[in-house]
């Protein structure tokens, strides 16, 4: 089968690799969508040193597909099965990997950081981190509710306000968009804010609401106004940029709620008095939990959300080379593997 490896210092390459064998409890995945995430870039980014370390390790860690094969004792799973699998892996033993947030593990890993990932024509996977994932969703959308999705969706249900209220998004990558799509489909009043040019047309092209350039406004000031001068009920951050977090916080209302999901600048450094005087409510997410992820099944059953049209580049994997380099350029939204289309 085919495989992408990194190489270190912006590489990849497309390599001829063993298809893997399952073991007890593992189950071998015909890919049908693997999903490239922001923080795939960063290993792309990574030295040829840390690749090394790697010796050939496959990337990916946004997979969908099919079961394949069943390993022993397997009894959860069918050959046929579309599942899609959960990103990060623990021990599967520990108080945090059977809360469903093995993220959190002490032994925590990552499919395409620490283990073979999904950028190959079959990945391996242990049967309990594969979610079913019905007919009703693509597996375009199944790969985005591997990562950026999923973390979404956790985000936007930290944010306890109600219908009607207004929702503020800063950062319209993946994640952020995203975001910003829940909300509208909880009936929010939307406004996202970026600095990209790119981003700001492909989210004017996906989500409604209001849009704003932080560069050509002030996107604290704008939002007051847009607000009767009392500010959003909820905030997500995605950017991880240290002026956005401090804006966030700015532009939240009296008793707002603001939660941190973009990594990034090292320090919160915000205005103390925007959290006492307003009594605000900080909460950070990160990545989702497994339950998580049936709620969110659940929701995007009910709702038209358009994370197929998040889309804008896919990929066979024969052409890892330029999928990656066009992702690396910043000018895309979603970009993916795709064995189907
Ligand atoms: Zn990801
Ligand atoms: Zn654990």
């Amino acid at each position: 089968m085919k495989g992408v490896v990194y190489l270190g210092d912006s590489e990849v390459e497309v390599r001829e690799i063993p298809k893997p064998e399952p073991g007890p409890n593992e189950v071998v995945i015909e890919m049908k969508v693997g999903g490239l995430c922001g923080s795939d870039l960063h290993k792309y980014h990574s030295s040829r040193a840390w690749a090394l370390e790697r010796e050939g390790m496959i990337s990916g860690h946004e997979p969908t597909g099919v079961v394949s094969e069943l390993g022993k004792d397997v009894s959860n799973l069918s050959v046929g099965d579309r599942v899609c699998v959960y990103h990060s892996v623990g021990c599967g033993h520990c108080n945090v990997c059977l809360s469903g947030t093995p993220v959190f593990c002490e032994n925590e890993g990552a499919f395409g950081r620490t283990r073979n990932g999904c950028h190959a024509d079959y990945m391996l996977s242990e049967a309990r981190y594969c979610l079913p994932l019905p007919d009703s969703l693509s597996f375009s959308v199944g790969a985005q509710l591997a990562c950026t999705a999923g973390t979404a969706f956790s985000a936007t249900n930290k944010i306890p306000s109600r219908a009607g209220d207004t929702f503020v998004v800063f950062g319209l990558g993946p994640v952020g968009l995203t975001v910003l799509l829940f909300g509208e489909a909880m009936g929010y009043k939307t406004i996202g804010v970026d600095v990209h040019p790119f981003r700001m047309k492909n989210a004017e092209r996906v989500a409604g609401g209001t849009i704003l350039n932080g560069r050509d406004v002030d996107p604290v000031g704008a939002i007051l106004d847009l607000t009767g001068g009392k500010g959003a009920e909820g905030v997500v951050e995605c950017s991880g940029n240290e002026i956005a977090r401090a804006q966030a916080a700015a532009a939240a209302r009296l008793h707002g709620t603001v939660v941190y999901v973009g990594a990034g600048a090292e320090h919160l450094k915000i205005d103390f008095l925007d959290i006492l005087r307003k009594a605000l409510t900080l909460k950070g997410n990160s990545v989702y939990s497994m339950g998580d992820y049936f709620k969110a099944v659940a929701f995007l059953e009910k709702h038209d959300i358009p994370l197929d049209d998040m889309v804008t580049h896919r990929f066979k994997i024969d052409q890892a080379v330029e999928a990656f380099r066009t992702f690396d350029s910043g000018e895309t939204g979603k970009v993916i593997f795709d064995w189907e289309n």
